[in-house]
């Protein structure tokens, strides 16, 4: 295991986000993940990327 594998971030602009993995590592299940309202992001426990909410995502447009 690298360092570079637990700092993977992907940016994401919906508090649903779909998880598989990369390809790099082999991938996993596909597994929904919610983006946390009060952090704007969420880890993944398979693969440990990082998803983080766009900033240019608002918290309204979120919550619908
Ligand atoms: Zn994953």
């Amino acid at each position: 295991m690298t360092q570079k594998d637990l700092i993977d971030t992907v940016a994401v602009t919906t508090n649903d986000v779909a998880c598989d993995g990369t390809g790099a590592s082999g991938g996993h299940p596909r597994v929904w993940l919610h983006i946390d309202p009060a952090t704007r992001d969420v880890v993944c426990p398979y693969c440990s990327r990082r998803f983080v909410l766009d900033a240019g995502v608002t918290a309204a447009a979120v919550q619908h």
